[in-house]
């Protein structure tokens, strides 16, 4: 390949700007991408507004007036004839341009509108016309030395005289399957785009390209490791599964059943699944971990069931039993379980007379010893630390290991750091799923708030209220002050009681339990019911003092109401945050809430790890370009168990020993 020196323009002075600028290579050059564009595009200066940043075209009426003053500043004045009428222009500093600035010529000007004095001042002139609507320049990051133009012209130079000798990592299937230009053209469009679409294409055919590289050496160090990883080839019996399915009050939703398929497939191969299940909350990932438990119960192994809290402990126990019928041989494991009942359980995971186990932590003390563990699953398994989830994959010889959880970016994002899991994703909600109307209302509006919760409870729907404290403190609701304003309120035509963490095990199970049964209309609660819970006949939930929260805590609460068919409403009640909380009016999306409290909030990481040093793309961003991640990891996926020779796949692993 040729050398930077070698491109026409490029003298040992720009050389060691360049060098200076990190670029030695032809290929760092083609690649010191723009790092924005500026769109340029005729203002319609009747349009404007005083102090808007306007461009805009036309002649040079007058010839420009230069005024010098102290320390070397000068300002410059014209007048010039626009589509829109004359205006005029004033510029500082520019004295340079005088001579060029001829009477009769055509100009682009950029800067700001002064509507009163109907001048310009600008801070840029281009000798030439905007001829199409819009013009998209490149803006390159530079050095002392070398300008925008420079290093536009540079690239060009170079894709001209040695386009043809870059790599192109993306094998010619991949190419063609996403309608992809060849690397040299997406080069030359990002550098001069004709127009925005050609450049989005383009765009993203150079990240896909570097996420394609990255995956592939991921997936190529994955299957070295994975050919270690052996685990329980499992016989299930697809049809009794199939007839499990049949059983369920619902039809699975097709992400649910993409999701059960892949669970599936990996427990019969021999490899050890290590599988993320993700989706929003609400999306329905319980059922698909059921279905996984039953079919590995088909194939003759025990399953554990880890959730965070207890009460999610006992709803899945108690929602396990009800699918499973009764005798089902399934146990509950919480730190509230008696000694004698804990005795009984520990013997009969041993001796596999127990073949299901559902609860907390207390899954893993080491007392716990399991007859032939097949699969260990942690639900929301965010919550747990590392640690504890390792030590529960220890209990097995190599059990299967499913995580679900409706927060998606930590574990996502571990995906494509280690890519040591894989993922399905449950898009899809289930059918008849209407958005929760959510509301921001002001303290003064509590009369609103509670004629709303009253149409509710006589639809004879529950409803949630929370609190982010547990007693009373002046600057915040606390779920006792609470008690006693909703007991005034409703306290005569209905049941009012509450839950939070610091209740014992056992009361927080009954309080749940009669909540379930409607023998609790308004269960007024800390954030304990913040992951997992689900009454589908509880359609309201009121939370006070929200700006308390992170919009992904609100984005959680919120998920517990909306689970059945009734339309469901959230109503957030604040004085201040307000702007923030209006999100959550809008949006219901998970992932884009946590990226708009990130946006707004400004601080915090949003992964819980940096991204760290060996995976900065030049254009390619983890968190905003995941779907093509995940394309690109499906791609490079099938391209190595792929076992026709192609000599790209030898220049790919030829950057496994760089650091890039
Ligand atoms: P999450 O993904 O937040 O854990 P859940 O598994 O708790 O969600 O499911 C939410 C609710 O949706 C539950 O009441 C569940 O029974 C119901 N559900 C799950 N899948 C379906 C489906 N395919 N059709 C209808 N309802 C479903
Ligand atoms: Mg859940």
């Amino acid at each position: 390949m040729g050398k930077l020196e070698d491109v026409k323009g490029i003298g040992p002075k720009s050389l060691a700007l360049l060098n200076k600028m990190g670029i030695y290579t032809i290929d760092d050059l083609v690649t010191h991408y723009p790092f924005r564009y500026v769109y340029l595009e005729r203002t319609d200066l009747t349009k404007a507004e005083n102090d808007d940043h306007v461009i805009i075209d036309g002649k040079v009426e007058s010839t420009p007036i230069l005024m010098r003053f102290k320390a070397g500043l000068n300002k410059m004045n014209f007048r010039l004839v626009t589509a829109y009428g004359v205006v005029g222009v004033s510029i500082f500093n520019r004295a340079f341009m005088k001579k060029e600035l001829e009477v009769g010529i055509t100009v682009t000007v950029i800067g700001k509108l002064d509507k009163v004095k109907n001048v310009i001042t600008a801070s840029e002139i281009k000798f030439e016309s905007l001829k199409d609507k819009v013009k998209i320049e490149p803006v390159y990051h530079l050095t002392n030395g070398i300008s925008n133009k420079n290093i536009n012209t540079f690239i060009n130079m170079a894709l001209l005289e040695f386009g043809k000798e870059i790599t192109d990592y993306i094998p010619k299937k991949y190419q063609e399957k996403y309608n992809f230009q060849t690397k040299r053209m997406a080069l030359n469009i990002v550098n001069n785009p004709p127009d925005k679409e050609k450049l989005d294409e383009s765009i993203k055919r150079l990240k896909y390209e570097e996420l394609f590289v990255f995956m592939f050496k991921i997936n190529y160090l994955k299957n070295l490791k994975k050919n270690s990883n052996v685990g329980i080839e499992k016989k299930i019996d697809r049809d009794k599964v199939d007839k499990f399915i049949n059983g369920l009050k619902f039809e699975l939703t097709g992400d649910q059943k993409k999701a059960v398929n892949d669970i599936l497939k990996d427990m019969e191969s021999s490899y050890r699944m290590n599988r993320l299940l993700q989706g929003d909350v609400g999306s329905g990932k319980t059922i698909v971990s059921f279905i996984a438990m039953y079919a590995n119960y088909l194939a003759g192994y025990q399953s554990a069931l880890m959730a965070p809290t207890e009460i999610l402990a006992v709803q899945h126990y108690n929602n396990l039993r009800e699918i499973l019928g009764e005798g089902f041989p399934v146990a509950l494991l919480t730190g509230s379980t008696t000694k004698k009942e804990k005795d009984e359980i520990y013997k009969g995971l041993m001796d596999g007379s127990i073949n299901m186990v559902v609860g907390t932590h207390a899954l893993i003390q080491d007392d716990v010893k399991y007859n032939n563990l097949g699969l260990v699953i942690t639900d929301e398994q965010h919550r747990f630390g590392v640690n504890q989830r390792g030590n529960l994959q220890n209990k097995g010889i190599k059990p299967d290991i499913l995580y679900m959880s409706a927060t998606p970016i930590p574990r996502t994002y571990a995906l494509a750091i280690y890519g040591d899991m894989d993922t399905s994703i449950i898009k899809e909600k289930p059918k008849g799923r209407k958005k929760i109307k959510t509301y921001v209302k002001k303290k003064s509006e509590i009369k609103d708030v509670l004629t709303l919760m009253l149409e509710e409870l006589k639809k004879k729907h529950q409803i949630y209220v929370i609190a982010p404290l547990i007693d009373g403190a002046d600057d915040a609701s606390s779920v006792t002050d609470l008690k006693d304003k909703m007991e005034l309120a409703f306290g005569k035509y209905f049941n009012i009681d509450i839950i939070h963490g610091k209740m014992a095990g056992r009361a927080k199970d009954l309080i749940m339990r009669e909540f379930e049964q409607n023998k609790i209309q308004i269960l007024i609660s800390t954030t304990v019911i913040e992951v997992g819970v689900d009454v589908p006949n509880a359609t309201t939930m009121v939370i006070f003092d929200a700006d308390k929260f992170g919009l992904s805590t609100l984005h959680q609460l919120r998920g517990r109401v909306g689970r059945g068919e009734d339309e469901s409403k959230c109503i957030l009640v604040s004085d201040s945050d307000t702007k923030r909380l209006s999100i959550m009016e809008k949006e219901d999306d998970g992932f884009k809430i946590s990226e708009e409290d990130f946006k707004m909030r400004g601080h915090g990481d949003l992964f819980g790890t940096k991204q760290s040093g060996d995976m900065e793309f030049k254009l390619a961003n983890l968190k905003n370009d995941y779907d093509l991640l995940i394309e690109a990891k499906k791609d490079t996926d099938e391209y190595l168990s792929d076992s026709t020779f192609d000599p790209l796949k030898l220049k790919l692993l030829s950057t496994l020993n760089s650091n890039s």
